[in-house]
C-alpha cells in the first residue's frame, strides 16, 4: 500500500464526525492493507495490513514492545526543514508551529521534494511512491541508530522520508513521528474494524488482543486464519499484557454484590510484571512496569527472587515494595529511587532495598490462566511460589495473602494489620472474576480511604471476652445535639489488643455505671472515627448510623464540648 493512499485515508477518517461511520473507514482501510495486491507486495514480515493497524492508531511498534523511536520534537522539525528547502530551518518550523498550533498542518504547508542527498522525489512515477512498509522499515531503522552521531542518523532518514513525501503524507507521517496521530481512532475502533473487516466475532478479537497485545499482530492472524487463529493465539513470555486495574470501592459494595469478598492487603510500592522461562537457555527474566516499560536491569532483586523460587515458566503480577532491614514497608517514594534507574543500580542497591510481592499468576507451566476465576490463579500462585521439593512446603516469600470472607468485621481486621504492617490499606477483589488486562473494573476495588473523619464522645461500651474480658471495647460513639449527646454507631474492630490495653486505661475512671458487659461512660473522651458512608438508623438516638466506623485515634487535644454535632453528621449525610 502506498503512503499515499492510507494518508489520503486518513485524512477521510480525521473528517469523520460519527463513531460507527469512523469504524467503517477503518474497516475499508484494513481490508485494503490486507487484500491481494497488498499481500503479494509484502514477501517479508510483517505485512502491511499489521503496520496499518498500528499506523492507524499513531503507533509504529507492537503495544508491548517498549521499543521507541526516541525523536524529539526538535528532530522532527530539523528534518521537515531540510526537506522544505535551503531557505528553511527548524525555526522557522517552530514559528510556523506557534502560529498554526499542530505540527501535522505545519508539515503539510511545506512543499518537500527535490531536495539533494538523497533519491530526490519527481513526483511522477509510481516507483518513487513511498509505501507503507518503507516508511515502517525506515522508522525501525531509526529507532535502532544508537550511540554517536545517532541523532544526525535519524534526522537523515527522516529528512530522507519527508523528501518524498506529498503534503498530506508529511501531515501524517509528522504526526506518526511524534505519537500524535489524533484522528480520532481508539482502541475499540481498531478492535470493531478488525471484526468487520475479517468477519471474526469481536469478543475473539478482543480476547486476542488481550494475550497479544498487539494491533498488529491480531489483524494479519484475523485476516489469514480467522476465529480459529485469533482463539490459538497464547500469552508469550517475554511480551508484557497490561496490568488488570482498580477502582476505588467500599466494604458495603463489596459484600453486598459478591458472595464473599478476596481480601488482600495493599502494599504501597510500584506494579511489576514478571516473565520467567527457567527452560530458555540461561534462563530468561524480564520485570515491565505497568506501563510495560521494562524495568529488569533496575530491580536486580526481582531477577534473583525468580531463579531462586520458580522453575516453571511463569508470568506473575505484583508490586516491588522497599523495604528496610527488618523487611518492614518504607515509603512509595523510596522504591522510585530504584524503579527506572538505568546507571548506578548496584549503589542504589546498597542505599534501598526492594522485594517483589505477588498477587496473580496469569501464565504458570504451558497454562495461560486469564480465563480462570482469581481465587484458582491465585493458588497456581501460591503453587508455584511453594517448593514442590520441600516436605513441609511452606509458601516462600513474595505471596500475597488472600482472604475469602463475607464479615466485615474480619475485613477492618484485617484492613487494622494491613495499617499496622505499614501498608496502604486492602484491595477487594471479585473471587470469581478473570483477568481483564487493561481494564478499570468494579472487580478489583481499592477501598477508599476515609473522605472524612468524626470526632465523636465516647458515652459507652463493653467488657470484652476471653482474652479481652479485661479490656473495654466496642466503644459507643455520640454526637452533640445542642447540650445533649446523641448515639450514632459503635466502633469494635480494627484496635489491636495493645491499644485497648490504652484505651481502657483512658476510659475506666469514668464509668458511671455498669450492667452486665455493658458500661455506661460519663462524657470525657474524644474518638476520631472514619467510616465508609452515614445512613438514616432508628438504632441510634441520633437517627443515623455510621456504615463501618474504624477508630483512628483518640483526640486528647478536644474535650467532649469540642466534638462534632448532629448538624455535621446531618450536612455530611446529604453531601
Ligand atoms: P492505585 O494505584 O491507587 O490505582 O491502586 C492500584 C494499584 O495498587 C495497583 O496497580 C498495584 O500497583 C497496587 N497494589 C498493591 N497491592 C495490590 C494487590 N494486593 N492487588 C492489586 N493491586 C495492588
Amino acid at each position: 500500500m502506498e503512503f499515499a493512499t492510507f494518508a489520503d485515508r486518513a485524512g477521510t477518517i480525521e473528517a469523520e464526525p460519527a463513531d460507527l461511520e469512523v469504524v467503517a473507514h477503518v474497516r475499508d482501510l484494513l481490508e485494503a492493507a490486507a487484500d491481494g495486491s497488498g499481500r503479494a507486495a509484502d514477501d517479508g514480515d510483517p505485512r502491511t495490513v499489521e503496520i496499518v493497524a498500528r499506523f492507524v492508531q499513531g503507533r509504529v511498534f507492537p503495544a508491548w514492545d517498549s521499543t521507541t523511536l526516541d525523536i524529539g520534537p526538535t528532530t522532527c522539525y530539523e528534518a521537515i526543514a531540510r526537506a522544505a528547502g535551503t531557505n528553511v530551518d527548524a525555526d522557522d518550523v517552530e514559528d510556523r508551529l506557534a502560529e498554526i498550533g499542530e505540527i501535522g498542518d505545519v508539515a503539510a504547508s511545506y512543499d518537500f521534494g527535490g531536495q539533494q542527498g538523497l533519491g530526490a522525489f519527481t513526483g511522477g512515477g509510481d516507483s518513487d511512491a513511498l509505501t507503507v512498509r518503507e516508511v515502517y522499515e525506515t522508522l525501525t531503522e531509526l529507532a535502532a541508530a544508537e550511540g554517536s552521531g545517532s541523532q544526525d542518523r535519524k534526522i537523515d532518514l527522516l529528512f530522507g522520508l519527508f523528501n518524498r513525501c506529498s503534503s498530506a503524507e508529511a501531515r501524517y507521517l509528522a504526526r506518526l513521528v511524534l505519537s500524535e496521530m489524533r484522528i480520532g481512532v481508539g482502541e475499540g475502533t481498531v478492535r470493531d474494524a478488525t471484526a468487520d473487516a475479517f468477519d471474526v466475532p469481536v469478543e475473539h478479537v478482543e480476547r486476542a488482543l488481550q494475550v497479544s497485545n498487539d494491533y498488529g499482530e491480531v489483524a494479519r492472524i484475523a485476516d489469514e486464519a480467522g476465529v480459529d487463529g485469533l482463539d490459538a493465539m497464547d500469552l508469550e513470555i517475554g511480551r508484557p499484557v497490561q496490568a488488570m486495574l482498580a477502582q476505588a470501592g467500599t466494604v458495603t459494595d463489596a459484600i453486598e454484590e459478591w458472595d464473599a469478598a478476596a481480601v488482600e492487603w495493599k502494599y504501597d510500592g510500584a506494579r511489576i510484571q514478571l516473565h520467567h522461562d527457567p527452560t530458555a537457555d540461561g534462563a530468561e527474566t524480564r520485570v515491565f512496569s505497568r506501563n510495560m516499560e521494562e524495568v529488569t536491569d533496575a530491580l536486580p532483586e526481582v531477577v534473583e527472587f525468580a531463579a531462586e523460587t520458580l522453575d516453571v515458566p511463569t508470568i506473575l503480577d505484583g508490586e516491588v515494595v522497599a523495604v528496610d532491614e527488618a523487611g518492614d514497608p518504607l515509603p512509595f517514594q523510596e522504591v522510585l529511587k530504584r524503579f527506572r534507574r538505568k546507571h548506578d543500580v548496584a549503589k542504589a542497591r546498597e542505599e534501598v532495598t526492594v522485594r517483589p510481592v505477588f498477587f496473580d499468576c496469569l501464565h504458570a507451566d504451558g497454562a495461560d490462566l486469564l480465563g480462570e476465576p482469581l481465587t484458582s490463579r491465585h493458588e497456581r500462585l501460591e503453587a508455584v511460589l511453594t517448593d514442590a521439593a520441600d516436605a513441609d512446603p511452606e509458601p516462600v516469600e513474595g505471596l500475597s495473602l488472600l482472604w475469602l470472607t463475607d464479615d466485615p468485621d474480619e475485613i477492618e481486621s484485617i484492613d487494622a494489620d494491613a495499617l499496622e504492617a505499614g501498608h496502604e490499606g486492602i484491595m477487594l477483589k471479585d473471587p470469581e472474576s478473570t483477568y481483564s488486562p487493561g481494564r478499570r473494573g468494579k472487580h478489583w476495588r481499592k477501598r477508599k480511604p476515609d473522605v472524612e473523619t468524626l470526632d465523636c464522645v465516647v458515652t459507652g461500651a463493653e467488657w470484652g471476652e476471653g482474652r479481652r474480658a479485661t479490656y473495654l471495647g466496642t466503644f459507643e460513639l455520640s454526637v452533640r445535639d445542642g447540650d445533649e449527646l446523641e448515639t450514632v454507631g459503635k466502633v469494635a474492630t480494627g484496635i489491636t489488643d495493645e491499644k485497648l490495653a490504652e484505651l481502657t486505661e483512658l476510659l475506666e475512671p469514668h464509668i458511671a455505671a455498669e450492667e452486665g458487659q455493658a458500661v455506661e461512660l460519663e462524657p470525657a473522651v474524644v474518638f476520631e472515627v472514619g467510616y465508609e458512608e452515614i445512613q438514616t438508623s432508628p438504632t441510634y438516638s441520633a437517627g443515623y448510623a455510621l456504615r463501618f466506623p474504624r477508630f483512628v485515634g483518640v483526640r486528647h487535644d478536644k474535650a467532649p464540648a469540642d466534638a462534632d454535632t448532629l448538624e455535621r453528621v446531618e450536612s455530611l449525610q446529604s453531601s
